[in-house]
């Protein structure tokens, strides 16, 4: 058959990664030894008390509903543990029609934006961001208005910018700290005025929370939460992926507002079945002990980026340090004139070593690139040699 994509498939831009992974493909294909630090999946096992809960649940036969779909049979302590953390770690008290778990952030933002979008509404998501905001208003028939993050700003956006007919039409703002690519941190007053800003112009913020847990050098990111009045118009989108090395399993929640939970919750009914019951287990677990677990976790990275940058710095590159995230994200060298696409190519071609041109992150990103930390500091090591031999 003549198999024609929707309009909405074909409106999609290319996966980032997907261009990328073909050319690592070809280049192996040819025997060469190429090191990508292009992807950021954590490499580190997930902690082994949260496996061995999982193990334990997966084969407790005296939970009849072990097997069944885990939406019509939550785990009711897995609520409780995000109650919990969140009372715990930010001191934010959220009640049970404020949290739902979710089968992992990726997955919720394309609902959630199913959820509240109609066609022709307005999404607004920062620049350079992670995709998927504009993948969830694509799905929705919306349109992305995109918000600059810019270097002279310390890669926060400047709500002042966002003209009047875009914020009477908008429904969302997505705002990611710490933040995935830049690696920027925001202070809790950035997030009142970003509460000040949807409260007045009648916007769902959702605060992708995917890196609060990847902190370094004592540093500990704020909830938009903690701001008070936040969840009037606001939710955050936490994930056990990044945080836990715990990407395949699928689990995070979404918390705050309970409209907006009710209503991604009304999607996922009709969408996803849930996450398994065993896997609702561990992450009560992972949750749990989450402090100690991603103390651990973050000791190795932070190892993973001292050596990165101290190298980097060492050969004449101009690379801060970031306080969170699993990237280190840097300008690219001068003579490639803010050319991130030339500049990951020629790294490709003469170091082997491939790294993310900041410009497949937005217009805002360009100039810039982004090395993910998820690989072992020998790996790290060698690449740091080799972009250090080409003299790029
Ligand atoms: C990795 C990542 C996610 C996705 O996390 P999952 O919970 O695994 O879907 C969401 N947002 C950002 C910014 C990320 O980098």
């Amino acid at each position: 058959m003549d198999l024609e994509r929707s309009q909405r498939l074909r409106k999609l831009p290319p996966y980032l990664f997907a261009d990328l992974r073909r050319k690592i493909a070809a280049r192996r294909q040819r025997g060469e030894k190429i090191i990508s630090l292009g992807i950021g999946d954590p490499d580190m096992p997930t902690p082994d008390p949260v496996v061995e809960r999982m193990c334990s649940a997966v084969a407790d036969a005296s939970d009849a509903d072990r097997h069944r779909y885990g939406n019509d049979n939550p785990v009711a302590e897995l609520s409780e543990a995000f109650a919990d953390f969140y009372s715990r770690r930010w001191s934010v008290k959220l009640s049970d029609n404020q949290i739902l778990p979710t089968m992992g952030s990726k997955d919720a933002i394309v609902k959630l934006g199913l959820a509240v979008l109609n066609a022709g509404d307005i999404g607004i998501a920062p620049v350079p961001g992670y995709p998927t905001y504009n993948i969830s208003h694509v799905f929705a028939g919306a349109v992305t208005h995109q918000l600059p993050l810019r270097p002279e700003n310390d890669w926060l956006p400047d709500f002042d910018e966002i003209p009047h007919e875009v914020r009477r039409l908008a429904k969302v703002l997505w705002l990611n700290y710490p933040n995935n690519p830049t690696t920027a941190v925001a202070p809790l007053e950035f997030f009142e005025r970003a509460v000040d800003f949807a409260r007045e112009n009648d916007i769902l913020i959702v605060h992708d929370a995917a890196y609060t847990e990847n902190t370094f050098d004592g540093y500990e990111a704020p909830s938009i939460l903690q701001v008070s009045g936040a969840d009037e118009t606001a939710v955050e989108m936490f994930s056990l992926s990044k945080a836990f090395n715990m990407t395949g399993w699928r689990v995070g929640a979404m918390v705050g507002n309970a409209e907006a939970v009710d209503a991604l919750s009304a999607v996922k009914d009709n969408v996803d079945n849930g996450t398994l019951r065993a896997v609702q287990f561990a992450a009560v677990e992972a949750l749990n002990r989450a402090e100690e677990l991603r103390d651990r976790i973050n000791e190795v990275y932070q190892k993973r980026r001292d050596l990165v940058v101290e190298r980097l710095s060492a050969a004449g590159w101009d690379v801060t340090s970031p306080k969170a995230t699993i990237y280190v994200w840097a300008p690219v060298p001068e003579r490639f004139a803010g050319d991130s696409g030339r500049f990951a190519e020629e790294l490709l071609d003469k170091a082997g070593v491939v790294v993310t041109p900041g410009r497949g992150y937005g217009q805002w990103g360009e100039g810039y690139f982004r090395i993910s930390l998820t690989y072992p500091e020998g790996v790290l090591s060698e690449a740091m040699d080799r972009i250090v031999q080409t003299g790029i």
